[in-house]
């Protein structure tokens, strides 16, 4: 009887699934080019034509092109397409299996694409004829992507080379001089992750909540001794919503906001991970970093997390200066932690800057990063981390790292 039944429900499932594979079998776009002012798309496989739906949209006027059963190869497929002919051409994964296709020129224009003859794995779409100038709010944001990238690129080379133009040669200028009594009265918000019933990672027993907390005081320390006052959203053992975390410092009117964290991971692999990872604000795709944003989330989405949409998250994500100033303090502390750690001991790994959608960071209207000073999960860096000497040179890093992010924000002002 019992083998019977779960006979019919295996028959139950595979009727069920049945319509679902076909209809995941979607095409694969595989290459978008420019050719001879013409969008040219080629597919894995004959793709039906009429599965393309073609309207416009206006103000800002737009071609568009959803094409169903669609599947980007990769995600790089059409991504720096540029023409002077519109303003910019995207193409992303709009839902599960279409695929949207965005050609912006802000004026009109008769836009009759094709698919050439006996070519049934290719789709034409020409562009105007005329010249655009301007350009659109997506290619703002695929610069700023871009300068973040070139940021990373400039700066990754070496630990030791922490600028490329030595602080030294600004002092050379009198005129441009910059006052340190400037950043005496500038407020930095330290957040110790978790608290109260909300312990954080264990391992070992050991809890998150603890370190950060010892972390985050020496921090505190270490601020005030370069002059700058300090704001810590939990100075005990208690808990707050992430949401009020981001809200004291807007409220305070802070310079940056460093969310002081440990990570973990699941036994089986606690003797492998270790490393200190910085994180700025930003969606993605990087499975790792999916994971470790998910760990720390788990607070806010048990709590009011609904009110915050993922909307807020791609609001955030989309105020540009914040993610490439929040991205070189994420630079500058990593370093400096990186550096002052491996002074003294042997084996620290770099786990280097890496953006991910957490949502303390979120609203947070000033640089912010949230640093992962180390694995709990790991158990010699689980025990370096409790020591006085370690947390005293990731404290001093972070501190250093805020302290070199500014002097230098306060150049770039000063040369504005
Ligand atoms: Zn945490």
């Amino acid at each position: 009887m019992k083998t019977n039944s779960v006979k019919h429900l295996r028959f139950i499932f595979a009727v069920l699934l049945f319509p679902v594979l076909l209809f995941s079998s979607a095409a694969l776009l595989q290459e978008a080019t420019l050719q001879k002012g013409e969008l040219h798309l080629i597919f894995n496989q004959a793709y039906n034509k009429s599965n393309i739906r073609h309207f416009v949209l206006k103000k800002p006027y737009r071609e568009v092109f959803d094409l169903r059963k669609v599947r980007l190869s990769g995600k790089k497929v059409g991504h720096s397409l540029s023409s002077k002919h519109c303003r910019s051409i995207r193409i992303s994964q709009y839902k599960k299996s279409t695929v949207r296709i965005v050609i912006e020129t802000g004026k009109h224009y008769i836009c009759t694409p094709y698919q050439p003859l006996f070519s049934f794995s290719s789709y034409n779409i020409p562009l105007p004829k005329f010249r655009v100038s301007g350009k659109s709010k997506h290619q703002n944001q695929n610069n700023i992507k871009k300068k973040i990238a070139q940021y990373i690129k400039d700066t990754s080379s070496k630990v030791t080379s922490i600028y490329r133009h030595p602080p030294e040669s600004f002092s050379r200028k009198p005129v441009r001089k910059v006052s340190n009594r400037v950043h005496h009265k500038e407020l930095i918000v330290i957040d110790a992750g978790h608290g109260g019933h909300d312990t954080g990672a264990i391992a070992g027993g050991k809890r998150e909540k603890d370190l950060v907390l010892q972390i985050a005081k020496r921090v505190e320390r270490q601020l005030k001794k370069k002059g700058y006052r300090v704001y810590m959203t939990r100075h005990t053992d208690r808990f707050l919503k992430l949401p009020q975390r981001t809200k004291i410092a807007d409220r305070k009117g802070a310079k940056v906001f460093v969310s002081i964290h440990a990570n973990s991971v699941p036994k089986k692999k606690r003797n492998k991970v270790q490393g200190v990872e910085t994180f700025f604000l930003q969606t993605t795709r990087d499975a790792k970093s999916q994971r470790i944003a998910a760990r720390e989330n788990k607070a806010v989405l048990k709590g009011a997390g609904n009110r915050l949409s993922k909307k807020v998250i791609v609001d955030s994500v989309l105020n540009g200066p914040k993610i490439v100033q929040s991205n070189k303090l994420a630079i500058d502390v990593q370093r400096r932690i990186i550096t002052n750690l491996r002074m003294h001991y042997s084996g620290v790994r770099d786990g280097g800057v890496r953006y991910a959608p957490f949502w303390v960071l979120v609203g947070a209207s000033r640089p912010s990063i949230l640093v992962e000073v180390g694995y709990i999960s790991h158990p010699r860096e689980r025990k370096r981390l409790f020591s006085p000497k370690y947390q005293e040179l990731i404290a001093k890093g972070i501190a250093e790292g805020i302290n070199n992010y500014l002097n230098n924000r306060r150049k770039e002002i000063d040369f504005d």
